[in-house]
């Protein structure tokens, strides 16, 4: 048996499955204080005897090869996780290897790897909730430079005549400062899901969020964009981005499968369940590789 964690800012999804990639068991588990859910998700996996555990985590979290605080959540907004190494601590706790991705890398994995989107050498996910993040699968991997992406704050082009001042403390014009979830409900003054279908928000949202993607087509080119994250659940958003994107894409170089915007960009297909079935992929492709390194 392996493990899943997809651990979370309101909820830490704990799953266990089979090496072959089956869910067999889910718990959802409440996001409190770090003293007081990670005893409550170790006591969920003492029931399993577990081969490793993979970890899908909100951040930012120190992901960095060889850095001494490895796994570390670092300037999260949430404080009281300040500093929490939760792929550690559940180490420790079970006593079987634990491994560690990003919250939007697990999602871009478990969709992929679980999906139903076909064999895919390349894959942007991108998820629009509280913030905004994007993880990219290519060839088996999920890409990290010298840190993980942080490609929701790629500066974007001001909706006309938008003069919100933008919820990114670090940013005045980024995608998460001017489209996230946060965004959303600071712009308003209501959360996203409060918002009537025809409200003047939902073309704003879609200006933004076909800026972001129009750059990343032409920054990565991958096979398939997936959209998920709770602003999503908009059911008239995603058809007027993919009108924006290939209004912006204005014909240049818009080859195959592109061209086919509406299978090309799409919602992910797993639910809430794409993180969780991501952090179990990630927990058995690295313990096989593991084994794969004597010594290691
Ligand atoms: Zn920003």
């Amino acid at each position: 048996m392996f493990g899943a964690v997809e651990a979370g800012g309101t909820k830490f999804v704990c799953a266990v499955g089979t090496e072959e990639g089956e869910l067999v068991d889910v718990r959802e588990l409440p996001t409190r204080a770090p003293g007081e859910t990670l005893p409550l998700v170790a006591d969920y996996f003492r029931a399993y005897d577990l081969q490793a555990l993979g970890v899908g985590s909100f951040g930012p979290v120190d992901l960095a090869k060889g850095s001494p605080t490895f796994g570390m959540l670092t300037s999260t907004p949430k404080l009281e996780w300040r500093g929490t190494n939760i792929c550690r601590t559940l180490a420790q706790e079970l006593g079987v290897p634990t491994f560690v991705l990003t919250d939007v890398g697990a999602a871009a994995l478990g969709e992929v790897m679980r999906g139903g989107h076909g064999h895919l050498e390349s894959c942007l996910y991108i998820t629009v909730g509280t913030g905004i993040g994007a993880a990219l699968f290519f060839h088996g991997e999920i890409f990290s430079g010298v840190a993980h992406p942080e490609m929701g704050h790629i500066a974007v082009r001001r909706a006309p005549n938008d003069t919100f001042q933008g919820a990114c403390p670090s940013h005045t014009d980024c995608l998460e400062g001017l489209a996230s979830g946060t965004a959303i409900r600071e712009r308003w003054g209501v959360p996203g899901d409060q918002l009537p279908v025809d409200h003047e928000a939902w073309p704003i949202e879609a200006h933004y969020l076909a800026d972001g993607v129009v750059n990343f087509i032409y920054t990565l080119y991958p096979e398939r964009m997936i959209l998920g994250g709770g602003i999503m659940r908009q059911p008239r958003l995603l058809g007027l981005v993919r009108e924006n994107v290939i209004q912006r894409l204005n014909g240049y170089h818009v080859p195959q499968p592109i061209t086919a915007i509406d299978e090309y960009l799409v919602l992910p297909r797993l639910g809430p369940l794409s993180g969780v079935y991501g952090a179990l992929d990630w927990a058995i492709r690295q313990y096989r590789r593991r084994l794969l390194v004597p010594g290691k």
